[in-house]
């Protein structure tokens, strides 16, 4: 496991990163923004307390840390890198920018991924992925084609709207990325994205689907 620190706000912001793989397979970026939004601006009763983040957080980690624990390295084709990204959460607060951890995290790389994906709000137990707008469209077509594939109605083949994320950077720099993620989420940005709002047969709709890409990519 590796880290990157850098300054944010006053405070020592991290991005954490773990590898797997072959070091000459393709190499496969999968991010999630761990970091959850200090206040919940959204909430009409509590807008100065933060969101617990169930979904806007917690949910993309949850995936990556399940991949992580049953993906099995010498059977990977792919160089894996699990990439978990710090102050994404914080946009327009005092100014701040979103998906900050990630332009970071572009910013200090010497080569570029073959291919990134990026979760985020993927716990919703009613759950509508539709395709990202800004998103790879190639790379979208081949993961939304194995969800439905397996039957996962959380993937919907339609175009949906385009959302700033831990995806924006890699695409500026010109590599295929996408973010998976389902803006149809009530409880966003306020104290009531918390755990009984998602569900894990959702976080494995996704779960499995990156899992099925990657051991059919090499
Ligand atoms: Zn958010």
């Amino acid at each position: 496991m590796s880290e990157q620190t850098f300054p944010f706000n006053g405070i020592e912001a991290r991005n954490i990163y773990g590898v797997a793989g072959p070091e000459d397979g393709n190499w496969i970026l999968l991010g999630a923004h761990y970091d959850t939004r200090p206040i919940a601006d959204r909430d009409t009763l509590f807008p100065e307390q933060p969101v617990p983040g169930a979904n806007d957080g917690a949910s993309g980690v949850a995936v990556l840390l399940e991949l992580s624990r049953i993906l099995i390295p010498s059977t990977l084709d792919a160089h894996i890198w699990l990439t978990f990204f710090d102050v994404e959460d914080s946009g327009g607060i005092d100014e701040n920018a979103w998906a900050y951890g990630s332009l970071k995290f572009t910013e200090s790389l010497d080569r570029y991924p073959d291919a990134v994906v990026i979760v985020d709000m993927v716990g919703d137990a009613d759950l509508n992925i539709f395709f990202e707008a800004n998103s790879d469209p190639e790379l979208s077509a081949v993961i939304w084609s194995i969800a439905q594939g397996q039957g996962f109605s959380g993937f919907i083949p339609e175009l949906g709207r385009s959302i700033l994320d831990d995806h924006t950077a890699f695409l500026r720099l010109g590599i295929p990325a996408i973010d998976i993620i389902d803006f149809d989420y009530p409880y966003w940005h306020t104290t009531e994205d918390t755990l009984d709002k998602v569900s894990a047969e959702s976080l494995e709709q996704v779960g499995r689907t990156i899992q099925i890409w990657l051991m059919e990519t090499d």
